[in-house]
C-alpha cells in the first residue's frame, strides 16, 4: 500500500488495478476520499439492511463505448449463494464491481432490501458489503491487525479475544499460534510470507469480523492442495452461512451446492437456474463447460472439483 504514496499521476493506473482486483479498497477509499466517478446523494436516505437481499434490476453498463453488461437481471434472496460462472471478460467482476458501487449503472437500479444503492452514503453501502478477492494483498502490519481492520476499516479497539475467534472459524488460528510472534507477527513484504490459502483465510477472518449481510467473493482459479482446499472450503462456509453471498466461481464443488447458478457469456446472463436443472439440458452452455471440466479434472494429479463432487 505505501506504493500506492507514488506521484499522482500514477496514481490513475494503480487505481484501476486496485479497483479490478479488490485490493485493500476500505483502506484506499480511506486515503484518497470517494473514487472521483461516483458521488453520495445530496441527501442520503437512510440505509438498513435487515435481510441482505440483493436485486439487480435491468442493469446495464459500460466502461468506455463498448456495453460490458446488457440487461442484467436477477435476484439474490436473503441468506442464499448466487454463483457467478462464464468465460474471462464476460462480466462476472463488474457485476461485483457495481453492486459495491465502484461505478454507476448506466440505466438500470440495483437494490439491497429494497433501497435503491444511489439513494445512501457510500460508507454505509460498503459497510453491509464484506469482500474477499483472489489475491489477497494484506498490509505491512501484524496479523491482528489485518484481522482486526474488518471492523469498520479501524483495527483500534477491537478485543483480542474477537480477533482470535474470528481467525478460528476461519481456520487460521492454528496457523498463527505457530508462528514465533503469534498474532504480532509482521506480514506482507518485510514479514512472514503467508501462501496463497492462508492470505484467503485471514481475508475471511476480517470478513467474519465485519459481520456484513453481503458477502462477494472471487474465488481462487490456482489449484490447491488438499488440505488448504478442505480449510478454505470449512472458512467458507463458515463465511457465507446465513449471508447473501455472491461468489464468482471456478469450483464446481462451489456451484454445485450454490441456490441459483448465472451464466454470464459477452454481458449477458444466457442461463441460470441450479446445477441440476442446467444439467439436465445437454445442450446448455453450462453443461458443455462442465463437461470440460470434468474432462480436465480427469487429467489433472489433483482435482478439488472431483474431491467434492464425488
Ligand atoms: P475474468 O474471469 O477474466 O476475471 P470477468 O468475467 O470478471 O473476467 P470483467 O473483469 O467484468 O470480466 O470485465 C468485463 C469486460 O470489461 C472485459 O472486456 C474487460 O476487458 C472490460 N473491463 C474491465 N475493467 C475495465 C476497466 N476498468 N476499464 C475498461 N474496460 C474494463
Amino acid at each position: 500500500i505505501a506504493q500506492l504514496y507514488g506521484p499522482l499521476n500514477w496514481f490513475g493506473t494503480y487505481y484501476r488495478v486496485i479497483q479490478k482486483n479488490f485490493i485493500d479498497m476500505e483502506k484506499l477509499l480511506e486515503l484518497f476520499d470517494e473514487p472521483v466517478e461516483v458521488r453520495d446523494p445530496v441527501a442520503p436516505a437512510q440505509f438498513n439492511v435487515p435481510r441482505g437481499e440483493v436485486t439487480f434490476d435491468n442493469v446495464s453498463f459500460s466502461y468506455d463505448k463498448q456495453p460490458t453488461l446488457k440487461n442484467i437481471s436477477f435476484k439474490v434472496p436473503a441468506g442464499s449463494t448466487v454463483a457467478i460462472v462464464g468465460p474471462s471478460g464476460s462480466g462476472k467482476s463488474t457485476i461485483l464491481r457495481l453492486l459495491f458501487r465502484f461505478y454507476d449503472v448506466q440505466s438500470g437500479r440495483i437494490l439491497i432490501d429494497g433501497q435503491d444503492i444511489c439513494d445512501v452514503r457510500q460508507t454505509d453501502l460498503r459497510q453491509a458489503i464484506g469482500i474477499v478477492p483472489q489475491d489477497t494483498v494484506l498490509f505491512n502490519d501484524s496479523v491482528r491487525y489485518n484481522i482486526a481492520y474488518g471492523r469498520a476499516g479501524s483495527s483500534a479497539g477491537v478485543p483480542m479475544q474477537e480477533v482470535t475467534a474470528a481467525a478460528d472459524a476461519a481456520h487460521v488460528h492454528d496457523r498463527i499460534m505457530g508462528f514465533a510472534e503469534q498474532y504480532e507477527t509482521r506480514v506482507g513484504e518485510r514479514g512472514q510470507r503467508l501462501s496463497g490459502g492462508e492470505k484467503q483465510r485471514v481475508a475471511i477472518a476480517r470478513t467474519l469480523l465485519k459481520d456484513p449481510r453481503i458477502v462477494c467473493l472471487d474465488e481462487a482459479t490456482s489449484a490447491l492442495d488438499t488440505a488448504t482446499e478442505r480449510h478454505i472450503q470449512a472458512s467458507l462456509r463458515e463465511m457465507t452461512q446465513n449471508r447473501t453471498t455472491l461468489i464468482i466461481a471456478h469450483r464446481l464443488s462451489t456451484v454445485i451446492h450454490a441456490d441459483q447458478i448465472l451464466i454470464v457469456k459477452n454481458g449477458e446472463i444466457v442461463e441460470r437456474g441450479t446445477h441440476a436443472e442446467l444439467i439436465a439440458n445437454t445442450d446448455s452452455v453450462y453443461s458443455d463447460m462442465w463437461m470440460k471440466q470434468l474432462a480436465d479434472a480427469a487429467n489433472a494429479t489433483y482435482n478439488p472439483f472431483l474431491d467434492s463432487a464425488s
